[in-house]
């Protein structure tokens, strides 16, 4: 498949192109256009000339188009899961389960725009009136990455175009053909040519070219804190409003009063969703001391259920990883844990070596000086640590620049409602292993972002307040 990149609703073919691998099979599937900043600025351009036409649109009428794309979405959800198992690796059942994830922020948000409300504020003279108004911010850049290519785009596009504004985008060019195919259904539901605009090519040309855009209001990027932190900075020169969703480093807390069964199920949606490529996946593992054994010979067991192999094949329940970088970040994580005296209790070796593959990996005895205790490890890699007390698992889960998601596992309510209070993290899953859904806030605090998408915050991240003061 060769693509162009969309922009005013039609194909853009530039000299350039880039290869899209199958991490399954290390086999070119397609290639895509590479933009430049000519057609960067071209899509900032089409989006600048269609905002004025999609903003004077009534919610309602906004809400029809978000609608008719999600029908669409629904109507192609196998061939979308298909093409995403493609090119990023997943299982079909849990690529179509992203589908399905992706698509509850368009039907969401089509009715959220509804309720975009204003205020009225007692004024402080008898004359005066205060009216509070939101507006559509504008022009949005959405710069998202490769392990969640359908829903880490409609969670931005869902909110910003229900509340208004219309949308450069640039998927990640690892996996970028969902993104396309999402454009292309969004044409057929007849949202008009501008309102999304999506290009590929080289990341760090098109973000300055956005970045240095004072058209581009708003930034909305989902991604690694290094890219994020550099979006920060170049934000400040054109004063750009941001959302940022970034790394995580999620501690999984099994206290004493833990169900172990469902503490078992739920690290094993945790860690091994996406074989462990998503920014709040499990990545250390707090067991109290009194349950290490029954808890770890549970856990070992359900993982040896798991099948790593290509994610179109029936069996599979991990898929490969992205490439052969995230297969070294584990391998690198796992030598270092057992240099440093972590013990590998469960760990194969691939049966299919085609493509990037990485079986699940569990160690015991993990100390808190070990690279995967530290840093996110993005793979299928759970290691496991042991604590006494309350007051030292919530100090040491805390230990971090970052704070996206973490897991509490307690059936006796006020340890739970304690460490869940008490830890720096924008989402806690208490007794609950996949807290992400359409209607509630997701996003971290520290290090680990800016913002919440989701929800009714989520629509926020795309309105200006308006104050307008009236002497009658
Ligand atoms: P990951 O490790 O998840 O790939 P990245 O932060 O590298 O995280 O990528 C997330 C998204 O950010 C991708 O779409 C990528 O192309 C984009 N990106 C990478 N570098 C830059 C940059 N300098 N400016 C703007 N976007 C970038």
């Amino acid at each position: 498949m060769n693509r162009a990149l969309f922009i005013n609703n039609g194909d853009v073919w530039t000299n350039q192109t880039i290869e899209v691998e199958n991490p399954a099979t290390k086999e070119i599937i397609g290639t895509i256009a590479k933009a430049g900043q000519g057609e960067a600025k071209q899509a900032v351009d089409a989006a600048a000339s269609a905002l004025k036409a999609w903003q004077r649109k009534t919610a309602a009428e906004r809400s029809e188009y978000l609608l008719k794309w999600h029908e669409l979405i629904r109507r192609d959800e196998k061939t979308l899961g298909e093409g995403m198992t493609m090119e990023q690796g997943k299982p079909l059942e849990e690529a179509i389960g992203e589908i399905r994830y992706a698509n509850s922020f368009l039907s969401w948000y089509a009715e959220e725009g509804k309720r975009i409300y204003g205020e009225t504020v007692p004024a402080s003279a008898p004359n005066k009136r205060i009216f509070v108004q939101k507006q559509a911010i504008g022009v949005i850049a959405a710069i998202t990455p490769w392990n969640f290519p359908a829903a880490m785009l409609t969670r931005k596009l869902g909110p910003a175009l229900a509340a208004g504004c219309t949308a450069v985008v640039k998927p990640s060019e690892l996996t970028p053909f969902t993104a396309y195919r999402l454009a292309d259904l969004a044409l057929e539901a007849g949202i008009p040519k501008g309102v999304i605009n999506v290009i590929s090519g080289d990341a760090k040309e098109i973000g300055e070219a956005w970045m240095n855009d004072d058209r581009v209001r708003k930034v909305s990027f989902t991604g690694s804190t290094a890219v994020g932190k550099l979006l920060m900075r170049q934000a400040a020169d054109t004063v750009k409003k941001l959302s940022l969703e970034l790394g995580g480093h999620a501690p999984f807390i099994v206290t004493q009063h833990a169900d172990i069964e469902n503490a078992v199920d739920g690290l094993i949606g945790s860690k091994y969703r996406n074989g462990g490529q998503t920014c709040v996946c499990a990545n250390r593992v707090y067991v109290h001391e009194s349950i290490k054994d029954s808890f770890s010979e549970a856990f070992v067991q359900a993982v040896k259920q798991l099948k790593t192999g290509n994610g179109l094949a029936d069996h599979s329940t991990i898929g490969p990883l992205i490439n052969q970088s995230a297969v070294d970040k584990v391998q690198n994580h796992l030598r270092d844990a057992q240099e440093k005296g972590a013990t590998l209790v469960y760990g194969q070796e691939p049966e299919e070596t085609n493509g990037y593959y990485q079986t699940p990996v569990v160690v015991m005895d993990a100390t808190d000086d070990m690279l995967c205790m530290n840093e996110e490890t993005f793979g299928p890699l759970a290691p496991i640590t042991t604590y006494q007390s309350v007051d030292e698992v919530i100090q040491r889960a805390n230990d971090t620049p970052f704070g996206l998601a973490a897991y509490v596992y307690s059936t006796n309510i006020s340890e739970a409602f304690t460490i869940s209070e008490a830890l720096e993290y924008g989402i806690v899953g208490l007794n609950d292993g996949l807290p992400s859904v359409a209607q509630a806030p997701f996003g971290g605090m520290k290090e680990s972002g800016l913002g919440r998408e989701g929800g009714h915050w989520g629509i926020e991240e795309y309105l200006e307040v308006k104050y307008i003061s009236m002497q009658v």
